[in-house]
């Protein structure tokens, strides 16, 4: 696949041999062009199965090929040497000493969802979706979780409690890699961030040694785990939210003809200007290449019939062709708004938009999204919005490193295929994107989502962690001085 050999930076070593950057390290490549890394003996990788709780699981053993794999698939090669399915915060230690001591490339995965395959690695991969137990505690008012606890799981221990926190709407997100690049829902303009409701967090850091986070402990790496970004500082063991009551929702999903784009999009941003943070919305629109529709997702803290009139001047502006609108619980609704992109290729761009769009960026999205080439992925190419402000706004800018709190939206402009499809159809779908990226940018700041991370973007240091870059620097040298935990985008 062209991919994997593009998300590599060849480079010459000084001998003039061929070599690529890897996890922020100079490897070699061998004959074949495949990185050389070091190769731990037979007895060593026993010896690390032995020390283990939970197991080891190298190529032609039984999970391999569904283990190694990520969501983006576009990222499956090269595979890991292999990987620790750790049951517990020891298996941890052990494997990234393991690891660290051999100069081994390594990587952490908890619900392997990194857009750019950051949770890949040739060396060994630090496996946590099998750590996934969850607590609510009703006299504290708070969630502990394990971190490779998904979406589905959280929701699950929360429901007979009558209590939330802002989780994501793809079932199988985890906890930990949601959390520590800021992590937004449908109840983020009401509650805050996934990120802002953590109170404490246990962290195994480059030296082996497990660190409590909270604001008392280690305040300056608590800081740094609201929003610095998966992979950075350590890898996560266990994470603890502090929850809010919930109360019934009125939802919508509604659909039109993609001819109203302009002018349906226009009227939705309108209606969040005006609404209460009690308001979420997602709208979209996309295309599979033969038509575009364009969507609007969402629900009230309230009663239906304070949506319906929230909605009226939107319904007015063209008839949906399809249309819900009713009162759900909490729990019906997050069931209703579940939904998981096939798990394929695909490449995202994000942008946060801090001032209001005006017509000119919805007609050039319109017009964008109706040029997508079309892919064999159901899911096409498409742009949404994710309305923003209210409770995420309202936590100031330095209070952790999530930074974009000024925004009014948070623009992702996606495009998807599969491994059936060719070469020519792959080169398609990314100049299409990079066309649509240069034409709506001129809206939107030159801030980034650090939880959508992309390869292609040049100053992401700037656009995902703005005035935060220095202080998160300066912790990085504190707690991982030789750049155990490097990726391309690494802090
Ligand atoms: C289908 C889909 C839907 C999504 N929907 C939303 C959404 O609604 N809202 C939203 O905010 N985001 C959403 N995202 C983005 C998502 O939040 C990020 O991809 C997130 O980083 C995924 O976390 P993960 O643990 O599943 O992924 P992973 O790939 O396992 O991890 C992501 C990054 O964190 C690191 N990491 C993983 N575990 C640990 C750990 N325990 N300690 C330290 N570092 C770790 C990895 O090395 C990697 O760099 C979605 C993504 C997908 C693919």
């Amino acid at each position: 696949m062209p991919d994997t050999i593009t998300r590599r930076r060849f480079v010459r070593t000084a001998a003039g041999a061929a070599g690529v950057l890897l996890g922020g390290r100079l490897v070699e490549l061998d004959a074949l062009g495949r990185p050389r890394l070091p190769q731990p003996s037979e007895r060593a990788w026993r010896a690390l199965a032995r020390d283990l709780d939970g197991r080891l699981v190298r190529p032609g053993d039984r999970d391999f090929a569904r283990l190694r794999l990520p969501w983006n698939r576009r990222y499956a090669d090269p595979p890991p040497m292999g990987i620790v399915r750790c049951a517990t915060e020891r298996d941890v230690q052990r494997a990234l000493r393991w690891a660290r001591d051999r100069r081994l490339p390594l990587a952490a995965r908890s619900g392997g969802h990194s857009y750019a395959g950051f949770s890949t690695t040739p060396g060994l991969l630090i496996d946590l979706g099998g750590m996934h137990r969850v607590d609510v505690d009703d006299a504290t008012g708070t969630l502990t979780c394990d971190p490779g606890a998904r979406n589905t799981m959280i929701y699950a221990a929360l429901q007979p409690h009558e209590v939330g926190i802002s989780a994501g709407r793809c079932p199988t997100v985890a906890v930990a890699g949601l959390t520590l690049g800021g992590g937004f829902g449908f109840s983020s303009r009401r509650l805050g961030l996934t990120c802002d409701a953590l109170e404490a967090a246990r962290i195994v850091t480059a030296d082996g040694e497990v660190r409590t986070c909270s604001a008392t402990e280690n305040p300056d790496l608590f800081w740094a785990l609201r929003g610095g970004g998966g992979g950075n500082f350590g890898i996560v063991t266990q994470l603890r939210f502090r929850t809010s009551p919930l109360g019934d929702v009125a939802l919508y999903d509604l659909a039109w003809d993609a001819r109203h784009a302009p002018a349906v999009m226009a009227a939705l941003q309108e209606m969040v200007r005006a609404a209460p943070d009690r308001l979420s919305c997602r709208m979209g629109m996309g295309s599979d290449g033969r038509a575009a529709t364009v969507t609007a997702l969402g629900q009230l803290f309230g009663p239906v019939e304070e949506l319906r009139t929230l909605l009226e001047p939107v319904l007015a502006t063209a008839r949906p062709a399809r249309q819900l609108i009713a009162q759900r619980t909490f729990w019906q609704a997050k069931e209703h708004f579940f939904h998981s992109t096939p798990v394929d290729r695909f490449a995202v761009r994000s942008a946060f938009v801090t001032e209001p769009l005006p017509e000119a960026a919805f007609d050039a999205i319109a017009r964008g999204v109706a040029r997508y080439p079309g892919s064999r992925n159901r899911d096409g190419g498409g742009v949404a919005l994710f309305a923003w402000g209210g409770a995420i706004g309202r936590v100031p800018v330095d209070a952790t490193a999530f930074v974009h709190r000024d925004a009014v939206w948070l623009m992702a402009l996606d495009a998807s295929w599969t491994g059936r499809d060719t070469r020519r159809t792959v080169r398609r779908n990314l100049d299409w994107l990079a066309r649509l990226d240069d034409e709506v940018r001129p809206f939107a700041s030159s801030q980034a989502y650090q939880n959508f991370p992309d390869r292609s973007l040049k100053d992401w240091r700037t656009a995902y962690y703005g005035t935060a870059y220095p202080r998160l620097r300066a912790i990085k040298r504190a707690v991982d001085p030789d750049g155990v935990f490097a990726f391309p985008q690494a802090v």
